[in-house]
């Protein structure tokens, strides 16, 4: 079915996303802050509006792709009451907390609309090859409205539960993600200080049961996985920003509900630190250096 789509927030994620809801044959009306993100979308088939509320106001369908929640709770303010169409779908892609994506679902939902929360896995390569994982919270009825939209950036559509659980989902994926980033990379450090060789220590772990998606498609160390990004300098990728502001919510949601997470928080405090100290532009795995650093 052929939707008409508005899309708020075209950068690094949403501009691709956009481009393969045109490719996917929808009409999508977008709108960024950045001109520059305006621009590139444009060039990928988007009608580029004057605002948000103009990319909304004759959607069936409004996905939103903003950096924090804040973002998000300020967009759905403005773009509830502008989307003219009653019943229409909003989806927020970003990735922010539970508590947040439940006041964003209730605002559209107070105004009449329907919404879920659809946050990606999968990162800039995987929103460029319509590859993304997608966990959506919301209704049964939403979720089907929704999949067949959004399995065109995606190629795994999974209903998580209610408003939140995409959320929720996201975050403890998240969480093990870190933490393995950092189990990976004290393994490199410690294997080093042994006298293995990376590539020793990766053909064994890779088929062994140490292997995760950390070593064998993010792997830390140059050399084993020639398409990693510590192979060009940890260009990101994954930035380290972005994971430890994902920890952030997830140490977060533990402690409002009193589960102790303890390696969660340790990984938390790491990644934040290494973002605040200058590596937040970087892959995520460049936190090898780090802990590498601190082993020698
Ligand atoms: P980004 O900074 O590249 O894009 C966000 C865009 O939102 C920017 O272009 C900004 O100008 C725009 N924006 C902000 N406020 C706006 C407003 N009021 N109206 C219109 N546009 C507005 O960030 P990104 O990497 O695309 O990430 C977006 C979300 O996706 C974040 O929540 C992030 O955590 C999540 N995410 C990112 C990745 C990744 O690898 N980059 C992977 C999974 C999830």
């Amino acid at each position: 079915m052929t939707r008409t789509v508005g899309f708020v927030g075209l950068g690094n994620m949403g501009g691709p996303m956009a481009a393969n809801l045109v490719k996917a044959g929808h009409r999508v009306l977008g709108y960024d802050l950045s001109e520059q993100a305006r621009d590139r979308a444009a060039g990928h088939g988007v009608t580029v509006t004057g605002s948000a509320a103009e990319a909304v106001a004759e959607a069936d369908a409004v996905l939103t792709m903003l950096p924090t929640g804040r973002h998000v709770i300020d967009a759905y303010r403005a773009l509830v009451p502008a989307a003219a169409r009653p019943g229409t779908l909003f989806v927020d892609c970003s990735t922010i907390a539970v508590g947040d994506a439940r006041t964003a679902a209730d605002l559209a939902r107070a105004a009449g609309h329907r919404a879920v929360d659809a946050p990606v896995s999968g990162g800039v390569a995987g929103a460029e090859a319509a590859g993304l994982t997608l966990m959506v919270g919301g209704t049964e009825a939403e979720f089907a409205d929704a999949g067949p939209l959004l399995a065109g950036v995606g190629r795994k559509v999974v209903h998580c539960g209610p408003s939140g659980a995409g959320q929720a989902a996201k975050i403890c994926n998240n969480m093990i993600l870190g933490i393995s980033m950092i189990a990976v990379s004290e393994a490199f450090a410690l294997g080093e200080s042994l006298g293995l060789s990376h590539q020793s220590l990766y053909d064994v772990a890779s088929t062994a049961s140490g292997q995760c998606w950390a070593l064998t498609a993010n792997c830390p160390v140059p050399g084993p996985v020639p398409g990693s990004p510590a192979n060009r300098d940890y260009r990101a990728g994954f930035a380290a920003a972005l994971m430890a502001k994902d920890l952030g919510l997830a140490a977060d949601a533990a402690a409002s509900t009193d589960v102790p997470v303890e390696l969660g928080r340790r990984a938390a405090e790491l990644f934040a630190a290494f973002a605040e100290g200058g590596g937040g532009g970087l892959d995520f795995s460049a936190i090898y250096t780090t802990l590498r650093e601190e082993t020698a």
